[in-house]
Order: structure tokens, then C-alpha cells, then sequence
């Protein structure tokens, strides 16, 4: 590009203009609160407005303790049965005996009470459907559905497959997953 081919209007050549940017950590911004936000290393705990540890936290640690056993303790009290699961709430940490318990408070230095426990419950068996296999499987839309199976093949398809897998697996997996109950074995009911 040669800008001597070009014309301009009469009288008028560009002007030089100084811009002025904000330089946050690595980039700069045309405005000042964009550049604090990414030169910021922390934020302010939105209840507390102690720093929350990280910039990608809206809470402080003990603020969030504090959500979450507020949280916990609204839930039901139930009493263990001492034998199902238990689940340590908001962890992915599953308990299958009271003796596991134990050594993991005493593994994290803390109190048994003090564990945050929830009865687990176990996820159910999956009921099978022949029309959602031919559907998701095969890609046969519900309105051909007739054309390739009659209601009583259905019928018949789904209650022997599911019977066979009821006898075989039965009601539930031995898969856990949270259940909705607190407890404990330790007396902390409040
Ligand atoms: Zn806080």
C-alpha cells in the first residue's frame, strides 16, 4: 500500500491522537475497574469482606464452612441404621462402616461429631424400555414406532427383560449416592 495514491479531502490530514489504557496484569483496558480486575490476586468475601483465598471465590473459607453446615443441619435428622452407607456431605468421600468413619476424623484431625454425615442412599436399578432403545439406538421416531413393534412385543419385550434383570441385579445397584438425611452415631442431633 502506497498512501501517496491516496486522496484526501482538501485541507485534511489525519491527526495523532494519544489514547490512554489501563494496564492490568497482562493487557490493557480502556477502562480503570477492567484492569483492577485482572490485576487483582483476591476478592473481598461477599458476606465477611475478608479475602476469599482466590479470585474465583465469592466467599471466604469459614464463610462458606458456615453455608454449608447451615445448610446441613436444615436437613432431616434420621437415625443410622449402622449398616447403609454414609456419605460426608459436600465431599465425594463415601463411608461404608462405622470403623471408616473413625479413621478418617482421626486421619483429618477431627472430632467424629464433627463430621458432617449423611445417610447415602442407593441408586436404583434402571427400569428398561424397549421403545426409548429403539428410539435413542436405532433412531426410530415415536410415530414409526408401530411399524416396527406391537404394543404386546413391547409389553412383553419390557416385562421379561426386567424381570431378568431384577432377579439378576435387583431392586438397586450397589452404587451409592446422597441421600437427603443427616446423621450421626455420635450424639449431635442439634
Ligand atoms: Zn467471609
Amino acid at each position: 500500500m502506497d498512501v501517496n495514491n491516496y486522496i484526501l479531502p482538501e485541507g485534511e490530514i489525519p491527526i495523532k491522537e494519544t489514547l490512554s489504557l489501563w494496564k492490568g496484569k497482562h493487557h490493557y483496558f480502556r477502562d480503570f475497574d477492567s484492569a483492577v480486575v485482572e490485576l487483582a490476586q483476591d476478592i473481598k468475601c461477599k458476606d465477611c469482606g475478608n479475602p476469599t483465598g482466590n479470585k474465583y471465590y465469592l466467599l471466604c473459607e469459614a464463610c462458606r464452612n458456615k453455608k454449608s453446615a447451615e445448610k446441613y443441619f436444615q436437613l432431616e435428622y434420621r437415625e443410622w441404621d449402622g449398616e447403609t452407607p454414609l456419605w460426608l456431605y459436600d465431599t465425594d468421600i463415601y463411608f461404608f462402616s462405622e470403623e471408616e468413619v473413625v479413621d478418617y476424623a482421626y486421619e483429618v484431625d477431627t472430632e467424629v461429631a464433627d463430621l458432617k454425615l449423611i445417610i447415602a442412599k442407593p441408586l436404583e436399578t434402571p427400569y428398561f424400555d424397549i421403545e426409548e432403545f429403539l428410539y435413542e439406538k436405532l433412531e426410530i421416531e415415536p410415530e414409526y414406532m408401530e411399524s416396527v413393534i406391537s404394543d404386546s412385543e413391547i409389553e412383553e419385550i419390557n416385562d421379561s427383560i426386567n424381570e431378568t434383570i431384577l432377579n439378576s441385579i435387583g431392586k438397586t445397584l450397589n452404587v451409592w449416592a446422597p441421600g437427603k438425611y443427616r446423621t450421626s452415631f455420635i450424639n449431635n442431633k442439634e
